[in-house]
Order: structure tokens, then sequence, then C-alpha cells
């Protein structure tokens, strides 16, 4: 059996609680990722066998693996909640790759406050299917292994199957995690866990000048690319609290989540989110809000004058906004074939794309077919002029994305037992540049009665 490492657990004890998966009364497979296995040198027929079940739902494990429920705050919704933590999740130990395998609905844990420690089908599927298509686009996100029904029922609105989904991310370390180390007092321990994150995730930081201030700057880049990714395929993440945004800048927790389709700022699917806080538009914004709450919990190491620290935070803070800029363009640049960035033209095509309630994803390959839709024949021979290259703008403009109404179809089928849906629309957002026979449906937007009432719930 592969060995887990249990060096969060060690290394950083006041960050979390020994803990152990609730065991699932029947498991049977649903989904197993097997390129990713593969990457992690887990033999598919293994993990499909009895044994490899108990281990994908953390009740077999490896010896010397010491599985914890990890402690974490958070502002949900703009709140800050001192104590969240792993309600029903848990981090089984460190692959020996470096990076962690976790489950989520394993159980209730002492963080799971009301909660009953469970996850239905449904959200565990979706989590699978986002996030492959994600990593599909090159966009940096954890991975879900495996989608493991439990044979337990999940009482929600309706009675539902469980299902534990087994992920793997470069690591669980949130800017709620810094939050909770620094709400402790214990500055010790915030040292700790910031080294922690530098070693993980950011190594040039240790050699800087100031290392606290290195980190910031680099979870700040890579947070900027990461949003930029997300605004680049109209991806809309739904909730974005604190504890849901990650140190590696690995997208994570994709709950009430959706792909917009036609274009507009505004657009928000989540039904907790009355406010429009996570709408489409604002989360560059909103990243730039977690940033500074990240930056808060690390001014004590920053500087020992607090003047001074603020100070210093602050100006890195303000480097967000050109960073995410110039990730978005070089994003929009490869989106128009074009070699040289044009914000201006970008800026009109995002205005007229609103105008025209054009279609985020299929315009693009529209564009590269040659077909300008009506009303931005102005436009593009602007865009035309400066000679794109077609055939790199169809390299990184998806055709298939996870569209709203045939992810919902899929995860009804297979919370009825079908999976079929399920498989085949993983198979087509896994490849999602070249045009296949029989796939015309995924590239297609929801018809019009369906998007205008589309609403998502939180994975719970
Ligand atoms: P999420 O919305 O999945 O990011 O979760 C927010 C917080 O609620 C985290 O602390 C979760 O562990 C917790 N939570 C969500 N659903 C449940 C549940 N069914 N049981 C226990 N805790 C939960
Ligand atoms: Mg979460």
């Amino acid at each position: 059996m592969i060995a887990l490492g249990d060096r969060f657990a060690r290394t950083l004890p006041e960050l979390s609680v020994a803990w152990q998966a609730q065991a699932a009364a029947d498991p049977a497979l649903l989904l197993l990722n097997e390129p990713l296995a593969a990457e992690l040198g887990l033999a598919p027929d293994w993990l499909r066998s009895d044994a490899g079940l108990r281990f994908l739902t953390g009740t077999a494990l490896p010896d010397g693996a010491a599985p914890v429920a990890q402690a974490y705050a958070g502002h949900q919704f703009g709140g800050l909640v001192p104590r969240l933590g792993d309600g029903r999740a848990l981090l089984l130990g460190e692959l020996p790759d470096g990076r962690d395998l976790h489950l989520k609905g394993s159980g209730r844990t002492p963080f799971a406050r009301g909660g009953d420690g469970l996850a239905a089908v449904g959200p565990m599927l979706r989590e699978y299917v986002i996030s492959e298509a994600m990593h599909a686009l090159g966009i940096p996100t954890t991975r879900a292994l495996a989608v493991v029904a439990t044979g337990v029922t999940v009482h929600r609105e309706t009675p539902l199957p469980g299902a534990v989904l087994a992920r793997v991310a470069s690591s669980h370390l949130r800017v709620g995690s810094f939050q909770y180390a620094a709400l402790t007092g214990d500055g010790n321990l915030l040292r700790r866990l910031a080294d922690y994150a530098i070693e993980r995730h950011h190594p040039d930081a240790a050699a800087a000048d100031n290392p606290y201030l290195a980190l910031l700057q680099a979870v700040i880049r890579a947070q900027a690319t990461l949003i930029a990714g997300w605004m680049s395929v109209g991806f809309i993440h739904g909730v974005m609290n604190t504890d849901n945004m990650t140190i590696s800048g690995e997208s994570i927790d994709y709950g009430p989540c959706a792909f917009m389709e036609a274009y507009d700022p505004a657009t928000v699917f989540s039904s907790i989110d009355s406010g429009g806080r996570y709408a489409y538009g604002n989360q560059p914004a909103v990243a730039a809000w977690n940033l500074a709450r990240f930056a808060e919990t690390l001014l004590p190491l920053i500087d020992p004058d607090v003047d001074a620290a603020i100070e210093i935070a602050t100006a890195a803070l303000d480097a967000f906004k050109d960073s995410y800029q110039h990730a978005f363009q070089a994003r929009m640049s490869a989106k128009l074939g074009i070699a040289q960035e044009d914000p201006e033209l970008v800026d009109d095509l995002l205005a007229l794309l609103e105008q025209q309630r054009a279609d985020f994803t299929s315009f693009f390959r529209s564009l590269s077919a040659g077909t300008v839709p009506d009303g931005f024949g102005d436009w593009a021979r602007r865009w035309r002029a400066l000679g794109p290259d077609i055939a790199a703008m169809d390299r990184v403009n998806p055709l298939y994305i996870p569209r709203n109404h045939l992810v919902e179809a899929a995860l009804t089928a297979a919370t009825a037992g079908d999976l079929d849906p399920v498989r085949a629309l993983v198979a087509a957002v896994r490849e999602p540049y070249t045009p296949r026979p029989g796939l015309q449906h995924y590239a297609e937007p929801a018809p019009e009665a369906f998007a205008s009432g589309y609403r998502t719930f939180c994975g719970t």
C-alpha cells in the first residue's frame, strides 16, 4: 500500500484533531480518476478492490497514516467565523509526491457544529466533473481521485444517496488556516505555519530579505493568476469565503459553482448569494479583499513595528491589481490569438458581449471559425487587422465545458443510479479543445427557459 505522511499533523498539531472516517455501510465506486491514479502510482485495479474502497473511504489506511480534521477560521460572506474547520472532511495525509490526500463526506468531526458530516452523491460528482474540467482548461485546481457511494442515506430536503469524495491537493492550507492561527494569539504557531507554507508552496520566499512579505507576494501572484484563469473561462466559484481560498493558488471547494453562459458580469447562480457578493465580475475584487485578510494575519511576522508592517503589506496588496490585469490580458490575448496585449480591444469586446448577451464560451470558437455574430462586425475588423493566429485560438478556447443544464441532468441521473451521463460529461470536458462527433450538445448553451432560472445550492 502507498505510504501517507503525517507531516502537517506533526508540524502543526495545534491546527488539527486526530480523527477517523466513519465506516461506509456499503461502499460502491462511482467514478475513479485513472489518469490521476496513475500519476500517483496507485493501481486502478487495486483501488477498485474491497481494500481499495476502504482506502478511498478512509477506513483502512496504510501503517503510519494519521488522519486529522483540520482547524481553520474564515470570513463567510464578509463575517468572521473564528472556528470552522473540517466538519465533514479529513486530511488522510501526504502522498509520496508531496500532495495531500483528503476526504469529504467522511462523517462528523469535532468541527461539525450542527452538520451531519455527510455528503450526497450529486455534489461530490459535481466537484469531480468541474475540477476535471478546470484541470483540462489549464487552471490550477485540486483534483478528484474518486467518488465512492457509501450506501448511507443523507437527509437533505429529500433523502439522498451518500458519497465520499477522495481529493488530491497541493495542500489544504487556506487563508482561513492563517486566520485561525492568528486568532490563537500564539505568534510561534503563526510563524511555524508561515514557514511550513513557504517550504511547501513558495520555497523561493525563504531566501528573501523578508520571507513573510515574500510569502504574501507569492500568494498574491498565485491568486491573481488563478482568478484570471477563472475569468477567462467564465467560471463562477460562488462561495469565495476566506476558508475556500488556498495558499497554493489552486481552486478549491466546488460547491455552488457554475459556468456563465450569456456574458454578464452580474451573473450569480448561488441561491445563498442574494447580494451578489460573489458575482462573476466581483471575483477579482473579492480575491483582493480575501488577500487583505491574509495580509492582516502576517503583519506581526512582516515587521515588529505594526505601522511599518501595515505600510509594507499595503504596498504588496496594491500590486494585486497589476498582477491580475497582466494575467487576465495574457489570457485574453491568447483567446483572441493576438501576439500583443490590447486592453482596449478586450474592453470593447466585453462591452459588446454583454450588450448582445453572447455565449462567453462558444463566441471565441465562432470567431476562429469565421462566423462573426451580428453586431460584432466593426469590432471584428479591428481584431482581424491584428493578424490573429486562428489555430492557436482553437488550442485555448474550449468547445466543451460543463454546461449547467447538462451537469444538472447528469447529477440527477447519477443520483437515480445511472452513471452514463456523468461519465460521458467527464469524457467530453477532459478534452475540451478537440471537436469530436456526437458531442455537439456539450458545445451549446442551455435552452433559455433553463438558463434564466438556474440556481445552484451549496454542496452540503
Ligand atoms: P463549505 O461550504 O463546504 O466550504 O463548508 C463550510 C464549512 O461548513 C466547513 O467548515 C465545513 O466543514 C462545514 N460543513 C459543510 N457541510 C457540512 C456537513 N454536512 N456536516 C458538517 N460540517 C459541514
Ligand atoms: Mg470549504
